[in-house]
């Protein structure tokens, strides 16, 4: 570990575990969460857990259930209550007026289709595994956005892109990974804050729900890196402080390929019925993240 966990003696370490009720634990969330519950733990600070529910199409009460009690069976514990993203919906609308107020975003209207059959698959690099392409800026508009916003009408159903600067390279010092660089323009495009059915980006309702929650250090999947460059971004724009950084390495199956949710032989309640202890798990992620991604 490069640094301690604590940011200064006044700050208290706060984390957070933030899954996604989408399908079952498995062991890559399995050795995040119990590098994040550890750190939480040796800077004597708390951990919270928000459910990430605000995928309406794929979040299933049953996996919110499930994630629960195999992370007590893992031994993790947090300090409730349990937070859930789709009972906040007042604070991601609130900063999406803030952008709109500071014309730092524009509606679009592109749908994903359009998009898919205009752009090329994003590039992959080992490891990246991002999944939202360069927007082209199709709908990016040429004026000057430091206009006042008069395009917001509460209840109309735009998807809402942030207007990046592009070429201004975003560099943050990983506390697992070290020193990390991204361009805006290059590695990102103009990103989605708000979804067609009213809903924020995951982008924009991590931001707010970080900063809103207080916490100090966010431990997450390497996956989700360039993520992070685009929420300092956000945070930026939304005038709000960066937390610390600290991305675990991806775990692989034995093929080397990153595991997934599809992965149900490495569902964490797959180990636990096969007869697996939680230590015996919590090995198992450790020795599997340490092969070459
Ligand atoms: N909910 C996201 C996921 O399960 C993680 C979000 C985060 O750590 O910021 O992939």
């Amino acid at each position: 570990m490069r640094h301690s966990p604590l940011r200064n003696s006044q700050t208290r370490y706060v984390g957070r575990l933030a899954p996604s009720p989408t399908g079952l634990l498995h062991l890559g969330h399995a050795t995040t969460f119990w590098t994040a519950f550890e750190r939480a733990q040796a800077a004597g600070g708390k951990l919270l857990l928000r459910i990430e529910d605000l995928d309406t199409q794929r979040s299933r009460p049953h996996f919110t259930a499930a994630i629960l009690e195999d992370l007590a069976w893992l031994g993790i514990a947090w300090q409730l209550p349990v937070i859930y993203q789709s009972q906040r919906l007042e604070f991601y609308r609130n900063a999406l007026e803030q952008l709109l107020r500071a014309g730092l975003v524009y509606p679009c209207h592109c749908s994903r289709k359009d998009l898919a059959s205009m752009m090329h698959a994003p590039h992959e690099a080992a490891g990246d595994v991002d999944d939202e392409r360069v927007y082209p800026g199709i709908c990016r508009p040429p004026l000057d956005l430091s206009q006042p916003a008069t395009l917001f009408q509460a209840g109309v159903n735009y998807r809402f892109r942030v207007s990046i600067p592009k070429h201004t390279a975003i560099h943050f010092e990983d506390r697992n990974l070290g020193p990390q660089r991204f361009v805006p323009g290059v590695d990102f495009g103009d990103f989605l804050v708000w979804r067609k059915d009213d809903l924020p980006s995951y982008q924009l309702a991590c931001v707010v729900d970080d900063a809103e929650t207080g916490i100090t250090e966010v431990v997450r999947g390497q996956d989700l890196l360039k993520s992070t460059a685009r929420q300092i971004l956000l945070q930026r724009a939304l005038r709000l402080s960066s937390p610390d950084y600290f991305h675990t390495r991806l775990i692989t199956d034995e093929n080397g390929v990153r595991l997934a949710k599809r992965h149900d032989a490495l569902a964490v309640r797959t180990l636990r019925e096969q007869g697996s202890s939680a230590a015996k798990v919590k090995e198992q992620g450790i020795e599997r993240s340490c092969r070459p991604v």
